[in-house]
């Protein structure tokens, strides 16, 4: 059985809960570094970079988190997360982990349109997906080893590099799990690999 991880320090952490029990994994909110070891694979959930950024120091979880990725195991940003994972942040001299190699731009959809739905057409996944989007960033540019998975007028929204998983909108907030379901398999695949 695979545990996932929501990093609970802030934001819709609740909802990618109920994702993964919805696609029959279980579940469990990390509060503590220590419980990182727990896991197989962790998700940093949307909410606000900044407020997130300020927790994670806070709780001194920089470190551990920074060594689960160097462990292998994959890690999914939505929203916030994904600004927490990404190299550089547009206007920021300062990233956050700073691992997945893409330059993202925070509020990157205009104030008209702070909070939207679209219908993305995922790498993956057969059918278009609703993806929410709530002041979302978007990602400008991505390194060479990272593959783009979905791009809404022109802006890239979702991306993948070895096993790490980023994505602009809310996965978690429809009824439509396909997007937690990918990165669980990519959770399950790195689990069996670490165990030939
Ligand atoms: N705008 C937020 C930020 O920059 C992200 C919004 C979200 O996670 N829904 O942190």
């Amino acid at each position: 059985m695979l545990t996932i991880g929501v990093l609970g320090l802030q934001g819709a952490i609740r909802e990618h809960i109920r994702s993964i029990e919805a696609c029959g994994a279980t579940a469990k909110v990390i509060k503590w570094p220590e419980e990182l070891n727990e896991i197989d694979g962790l998700i940093l959930p949307g909410g606000e970079s900044t407020t997130m950024r300020r927790l994670i120091d806070t709780y001194q979880f920089m470190k551990p988190l920074r060594d689960f990725v160097v462990s292998g195991k994959p890690l999914f940003g939505t929203c916030a997360g994904l600004i927490m994972l990404a190299k550089k942040v547009v206007g920021s001299s300062d990233s956050h982990l700073g691992v997945l190699d893409v330059t993202v731009e925070r509020n990157s959809f205009g104030r008209q349109r702070e909070s939207f739905e679209a219908n993305l057409t995922v790498k993956g996944l057969e059918d278009p997906f609703t993806g929410v989007f709530i002041r979302a960033p978007h990602i400008l540019e991505v390194g060479q080893n990272v593959e783009v998975l979905s791009e809404h007028n022109g802006k890239i929204v979702a991306a993948k590099q070895g096993n790490l998983l980023g994505c602009s909108f809310h996965p978690e907030l429809t009824d439509d799990h396909r997007i937690t379901k990918l990165f669980i398999e990519m959770v399950e695949k790195c689990k069996k690999e670490a165990n030939v």
